[in-house]
């Protein structure tokens, strides 16, 4: 049995953004940033007539869009049971274990539908967010993504997941 993977890692392929997360107990991170990268790998079988799993081209393409998606914003958990992101026109209101916290411009946040903002979840949401330009595009060998983002020098965190 033979297998093949592509991976993608550039340097466009990153985002800017701020966030805290919430530890066990009561514990918070105040706000700060990173400059977060994403390096991807797409495993699959080949395409028969490209010889390939999957377009480079397509697949960085990809990886930009969403990595643009949430550079230059505040990154902010929707299913927190302890962040409570309230949306009020413009603005957008953050409470931790129930205390008023931030303020922001809804423009510069990416409201994102994770329990917390830490880099495994965010390694799963582009995982999932780009299976789904995957299907829509109609790449149907394509077996596994593995995702690792990496929001400090040494330090990430990779999700992978496999498809029947
Ligand atoms: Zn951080």
């Amino acid at each position: 049995m033979e297998s093949y993977k592509v991976t993608v890692t550039k340097d466009y392929i990153v985002f800017a953004s701020a966030h805290f997360i919430t530890f066990a107990g009561h514990r918070c991170e105040g706000l700060h940033g990173h400059n977060y990268r994403a390096t991807v790998t797409v495993e699959g079988a080949l395409d028969p007539d490209a010889w390939f799993v999957f377009d480079f081209v397509v697949l960085k393409k990809i990886m930009k869009q969403l990595c643009d998606e949430i550079d230059h914003v505040v990154l902010l958990p929707t299913e927190s049971q302890r962040v409570k992101v309230t949306v009020e026109d413009e603005t957008v209101k953050v409470a931790v274990d129930g205390k008023a916290r931030y303020v922001f411009p809804r423009k510069d946040c990416a409201l994102l539908p994770i329990p917390n903002t830490t880099v495994e979840m965010l390694a799963k949401l582009l995982s999932e967010r780009l299976k789904a330009e995957i299907d829509r595009l109609g790449a149907t060998r394509v077996s596994a993504i593995e995702m690792e983002v990496e929001e400090n020098f040494g330090q990430s965190a990779i999700y992978r997941v496999t498809f029947a």
